[in-house]
């Protein structure tokens, strides 16, 4: 039996992935540990794991709204705010670890806290990444998006600075990149197939590509339609009424169904009355939604984007941040997605996907490479196999 520690973020995109693999752990006997945040606690002991919560530390829930968006968008605040989180976290998490002595430490690769503590006191680590793996083939394959993360955190000058904080408190970290960064000297879970990937040939073997997890629907969603659209723009950054307001112009009174969800910022009694086609819901099944979509109008974050491609749905894609970016250009790429742009609408780009059958095509050969990858027993594998290469 070992001893698992897992850290997160409070988002679920980065967590929901990782609940399987718990899962698969505890259903082999091993005990984990699960450190995140109190809106994450019941899907985290649904698993099986002991949750543990560190939002009296925590400095990322406390951001007012307009912090909250330059989150993902701003790469020296995230790094504060981040190293915040880590020093906040530091006695509480130093303490708990040198008592417990796991086996091995599995942490986001935003939970800069779970990297920084096995570095400090030597436990074996495995970095869990929601989003694709980056170096230097991958960031220039990207071209925007993840190349420009890259550039932000080696030029800033606010991020040295968060280097000396940790220092200072005994973290061995050269440069932030040590923490935030991919290296080839990391194992490293990777949620998508090496297929989907940019450059996946170019990562060290300590690298596992185990595919998206997939979590099952809940419910069943009819068709009333011909056609099903799904528009979605994700958990975060989706107070966007104009945007949702052009959706619906766009698309009244077509021969499409469309299922709209808008997130809790915006509030759906805003809409008025609804076109007869559309429906708008604060939050969807969207896997339930996904089996029976035929085109999902999304923001590309990359679980929406991994679960579209999972069921073969083609994507119209209007990406906000870089993170977003690179997931775009990766799916434009691979021929299975349009991007919104000024002179491309949100119809005609609908409209242009079902005219032409390629995309659908190289979305249905994305998802081959999904379902044929390892999934939660590859990436438990990996964890296992670090607590024992350790010993
Ligand atoms: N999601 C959902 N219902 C909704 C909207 C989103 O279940 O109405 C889920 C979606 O299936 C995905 C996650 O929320 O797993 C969104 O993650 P993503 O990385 O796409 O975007 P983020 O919300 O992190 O920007």
């Amino acid at each position: 039996m070992r001893k698992i520690v897992f850290f997160n973020i409070p988002a679920y995109g980065h967590t929901n992935p990782t609940l399987g693999v718990v899962k698969e752990l505890v259903s082999r006997g091993h005990q984990v540990w699960y450190y995140s945040y109190n809106i994450m606690r019941k899907e985290i002991e649904s698993a099986g794991a002991t949750f543990i919560s560190c939002d009296d530390y925590d400095t990322e829930q406390k951001l007012d709204e307009k912090d909250a968006t330059r989150v993902g968008k701003d790469l020296a605040f995230s790094a504060k705010i981040l190293v915040d989180t880590t020093l906040a976290l530091d006695d509480k998490v130093s303490k708990e670890m040198a008592e417990l002595k796991p086996d091995c430490i599995v942490a986001d690769s935003m939970a800069l806290w779970g990297k920084a503590v096995a570095l400090k006191l030597g436990i074996p680590f495995v970095s869990s990444t929601t989003t694709f793996a980056f170096n230097k083939h991958s960031a220039r394959i990207m071209k925007q998006g993840i190349g420009d993360l890259l550039k932000m955190i080696f030029t800033s000058p606010k991020t040295s600075k968060e280097v000396k904080r940790l220092k200072a408190k005994g973290y061995p970290v050269k440069s932030i990149l040590d923490i935030i960064g991919s290296d080839d000297n990391t194992h490293t879970i990777v949620y998508t197939s090496p297929e989907f990937q940019p450059c996946s040939e170019t990562f060290s073997e300590k690298y596992a590509f185990v595919g998206p997890s997939i979590r099952p629907a809940n419910n069943e969603i009819v068709k009333t339609r011909d056609k099903l659209i799904y528009i979605s723009m994700g958990t975060v950054n989706n107070d966007m009424m104009s945007f949702y307001k052009n959706c619906i112009s766009a698309l009244a009174d077509t021969d499409y169904q469309v299922i709209m969800s808008v997130g809790n910022i915006v509030s759906v009694e805003k809409f008025g009355k609804l076109p007869e086609n559309i429906s708008v819901f604060s939050h969807v099944d969207q896997i339930a939604v996904l089996k029976q979509a035929d085109v999902f109008l999304s923001h590309c974050g990359m679980n929406s984007v991994s679960e579209s491609l999972y069921f073969g749905v083609p994507l119209v894609m209007s990406p906000q941040t870089s993170e977003q970016k690179g997931v775009a250009e990766r799916v434009f790429q691979l021929g299975a997605g349009i991007k919104l742009d000024k002179t491309l609408y949100v119809l005609s780009a609908i409209n242009e996907i079902f005219e032409d059958n390629t995309y659908k095509q190289n979305a249905s050969k994305i998802s081959e490479g999904f379902k044929n990858s390892s999934g939660a027993k590859g990436a438990a594998d990996k964890i296992i196999e670090v607590c024992e290469e350790a010993q």
